[in-house]
């Protein structure tokens, strides 16, 4: 069966003990609840009674890291969002360059939106462009407040991440090395994409998650671990790219 646009087929939260699957709580109507096959129907009624909380807070957890990244149809009026601001976007015949931002619209050369893949790449290298230029300015005042050196940028696709941070491998003394940003990060707000550079900035002072990588980036920015909240839970719907289905 065919999801509608926009939706990802969201699979069935199936609940184990000791793992023996015991019921299944199911996607499309949250509240129902089932036994899986091969399972006991009156142990899984049992179970679900006993275990009302316990089974909503697995659903709740599920719904809340569960993917809607949207496909967006390349027409007039869809909403882009950049840098938290959302913008319709306007088809137009367009001189120079395919995309621009322009009193308020995102203009998208019409010829180019109508090769539809030729219209989502223009897109991304739109995003990819502005997103460099504007956080080569917003990168100073971040690596001066974390007292390290400016790495070089590069923002492109990064799969599920948003960020990352490649070392120098010059073996030259002090190289700054590289961050690479996630070109999709840049339809969030400020604050967010900010969050996504320190966050990098701070691995070129402690690699990995622990308490110490922590203690250096809630210096930086105190509310960090509001913030990655916030960021898990916005950057779940960005655009990635995907374009519906072209019979729909
Ligand atoms: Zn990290």
């Amino acid at each position: 069966m065919r999801t509608p646009a926009g939706y990802e087929e969201i699979p069935d939260l199936v609940l184990f003990v000791n793992g023996i699957p015991v019921a299944v709580v199911e996607c499309k109507s949250p509240d129902l609840l089932r036994a899986p096959a091969n399972c006991d129907k009156g142990r899984a009624q049992e179970f679900v009674r006993d275990h009302e909380d316990w089974i909503a807070e697995k659903a709740r957890l599920r719904d809340r890291f569960r993917p809607t990244h949207a496909s967006v149809d390349l027409r007039d009026g869809t909403v882009f969002r950049y840098l938290g601001r959302a913008y319709r976007l306007l088809l137009v015949d367009m001189d120079a360059g395919p995309v621009r931002l322009q009193a308020g619209r995102l203009c998208l050369d019409r010829s180019v939106a109508a090769g539809r893949d030729a219209g989502r790449k223009a897109l991304i290298d739109w995003y990819q462009r502005t997103g460099t230029a504007w956080s080569l300015g917003r990168l100073q005042p971040w690596a001066g407040r974390m007292s390290v050196a400016e790495p070089r940028v590069e923002v492109r696709d990064l799969g599920r991440r948003w960020g990352a941070y490649i070392p120098d491998s010059s073996g030259e003394e002090d190289a700054p090395g590289r961050m690479a940003l996630h070109w999709a990060v840049f339809q969030l707000p400020i604050r967010l994409v900010d969050y996504v550079i320190a966050h990098e900035l701070a691995h070129m002072r402690i690699p990995g998650h622990g308490p110490d990588y922590w203690r250096l980036l809630r210096r930086a920015i105190p509310e960090c671990e509001r913030l990655k909240e916030e960021l898990d839970e916005m950057g779940r719907r960005v655009w990635l790219g995907d374009l519906p289905d072209p019979e729909e």
